[in-house]
């Protein structure tokens, strides 16, 4: 048999945005019409995303970085203050606590829901606690009448890490259209994308107003020749050709969340029994699927999880890592983390393997997928 007779299947990413063309051309018209940085694509864009979060103030910014830190910055936390965080998640999420000069106090997530701890949450909180940042891992949302009840308990802000969780929603309610003040990224691995950018929902007229003032270099305009800075703010204004993409990939929203759990839905069905690989917990339909993330059981394979990468990559898929434990890098050590103190969030960070999903995905690139693992798990079992 030579090359030319076998089938050669296009390689599946782990992930992969979906541009439509009139987006396309949203783009080229703001290009073209000689104003390009923050204008009415971005006043648009935020009046859309406060439409879709039930009208409530929306604010964006270039990452979700940024809006955590503007967050934080807006909260009035900065040195000795301590913020309760899960010790896994995508690492921004603590270096902006450090950033502002607060301490990260890390909190263990479950083992098959990745989010934060609540029963942890209490038992971490000092009088030097100031807020609380939850990831909605994946999109599946914490408890939040639980998480929101111990935050009110204990007189904390509560900054909501959504950079998983746009279309998400508990008990009904989107996540961001009810909460303190809610972080959105439009990364172009998540499941909408400006390029870069993000976006806060929520906060008091007074933190609305620091995060003005931070996001532009704390600069007050008030007619063409007269302006005042306030304070030494930064700069992280989206752009009006970000927010051009952001408006298109707006208007796919529920559509594109809906596709991912039909392929999510489909791999839970093709491994309803004898699963190789341990599922993450399944959540309800509130559940928008960013990732899909399930552990390689390790202990009972012969072969360590890069050689799974590499061999899943020689059959035409991408594999991804959402994520190592946030402790275990070296700047947490060096404020005194240490291995063997959130358990849970360690092994999955050992474990952890992202398989294909994204909205274009086809329910054959699922089965795809999953022959596949069958077949390297399987094969890679210690005798
Ligand atoms: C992607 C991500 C961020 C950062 O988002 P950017 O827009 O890239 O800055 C923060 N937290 C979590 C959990 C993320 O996955």
């Amino acid at each position: 048999m030579n090359d030319s007779t076998k089938t050669v299947e296009r390689f599946l990413p782990f992930t992969r945005p979906s541009i439509d063309e009139e987006t396309i051309a949203s783009v080229a018209e703001v290009l073209r019409s000689g104003w390009l940085a923050s204008g009415p694509k971005v006043a648009a864009l935020e009046a859309a995303l406060s439409d879709y979060l039930g009208g409530r103030p929306v604010r964006t910014q270039t990452s979700a970085t940024a809006g955590l830190e503007l967050a934080l910055l807006a909260c009035g936390i900065g040195p000795g203050a301590e913020v309760i965080t899960p010790a896994l998640s995508f690492v921004a999420t603590a270096n902006v606590i450090v950033r502002v000069g607060a301490r990260p106090v890390f909190v263990d997530v479950g083992l098959d829901s990745r989010n934060l701890d609540l029963a942890q949450v209490e038992e971490a909180i000092t009088p030097r606690t100031r807020a609380i940042m939850p990831v909605h891992f994946a999109g599946m949302p914490v408890d939040m009448e639980r998480l929101y009840a111990i935050a009110s308990r204990h007189r904390l802000r509560v900054i909501e890490d959504a950079a998983h969780a746009i279309g998400s929603s508990w008990a009904g309610k989107r996540i961001g259209s009810f909460g303190d003040l809610v972080v959105f990224s439009f990364h172009p691995n998540k499941n909408i994308t400006t390029i870069e950018g993000g976006a806060i929902s929520g906060g008091s007229a007074a933190e609305l107003r620091s995060i003005e003032l931070h996001r532009w270099h704390g600069q007050l305009k008030s007619g063409a020749d007269s302006f005042d800075t306030l304070l030494a703010g930064g700069k992280c204004n989206l752009s009006d050709v970000a927010a051009a993409v952001g408006l298109g990939q707006l208007r796919r929203l529920e559509e594109f969340n809906a596709r991912r759990r039909a392929l999510v839905a489909r791999y839970f069905e093709l491994w309803r029994e004898d699963a190789p690989l341990k599922l993450p917990e399944r959540g309800d339909e509130g559940h928008s699927w960013h990732v899909f993330t399930p552990l390689l059981p390790l202990e009972s394979l012969s072969i360590t999880r890069l050689a799974f990468i590499e061999a899943m990559r020689e059959r035409g898929i991408g594999v991804g890592v959402h994520y190592p434990a946030i402790h275990t890098f070296s700047a947490y050590r060096a404020l005194g983390y240490r291995e063997g103190q959130f358990p849970n969030a360690e092994r999955i960070g050992r474990e952890t393997v992202t398989l294909p999903l994204f909205p274009a995905m086809e329910l054959t690139d699922v089965e795809r997928v999953v022959k596949a693992v069958n077949e390297v798990v399987r094969g890679a079992r210690k005798k």
